[in-house]
């Protein structure tokens, strides 16, 4: 069975003002789709990985055979990527966080506003295109980083539990080059209702 699309759980025109209703759409149907496009494609050849689950797929990229390996690499992790930026932003959302996750990044982080600093310094300091994540290590600890492309956090042995995607389509027709003000107006989407079932599902 080939991978779907998950229905964006919101309008596009919904992350107004933070994120453009065209971006969104472009976005969604047009960048998010096309990895899946790829993705699908490559594994034609090698029907047995659709019976896995992505997370398995890119949590193990060397089992995947050379041929599309590199194709699955990106255009999977650009589907997976965006399965969780989907998820993770809504409108009318923002704020901080309570519960289980709250007391964890004041722990790793030593407070809200820390831990918003670093993640956004994540992501300026990914050269061209990537993402700035907050994920859980084996440990059960949280870390702040940065990946290339569409490279997962899964692929290091990390649970990514929140992603900023900070390629430029993501932003360019609302911000152009201005990266930081996307990241500083970003935190008014983040659903953290999600990425505390995300960390509660580990
Ligand atoms: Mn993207």
């Amino acid at each position: 069975m080939a991978f779907e699309m998950h229905p964006l759980p919101y309008a596009y025109d919904a992350l107004e003002p933070f994120i453009d209703a065209q971006t969104v759409e472009l976005h969604y149907s047009k960048h998010h789709a096309t990895y899946l496009k790829n993705l699908n494609a490559a594994l034609e050849k090698y029907p047995q990985f659709f019976d896995l689950k992505i997370e398995q797929i890119l949590s193990d990229l060397n089992s995947i055979p050379e041929d599309i390996r590199m194709v699955v690499r990106n255009n999977g992790g650009g589907y997976y990527n965006h399965n969780i930026y989907w998820a993770v932003m809504g409108p009318k959302r923002g704020g901080e966080p309570t519960g289980r996750v709250a007391a964890a990044i004041n722990s790793a982080f030593g407070g809200f506003a820390n831990f918003k600093e670093q993640l956004e310094k994540a992501g300026m300091g990914r050269f061209g295109s990537g993402w700035a994540w907050l994920s859980l290590k084996p440990d059960g600890g949280l870390l702040i980083h940065s990946t290339p492309n569409q490279d997962t956090p899964l692929a290091e042995g990390l649970y990514p539990l929140l992603g900023v995607d900070v390629w430029e389509h993501a932003y360019y027709l609302k911000y152009q080059n201005r990266r930081a003000d996307y990241l500083t107006n970003w935190w008014n989407l983040v659903n953290w209702e999600e990425v505390e079932r995300r960390f509660a599902a580990r």
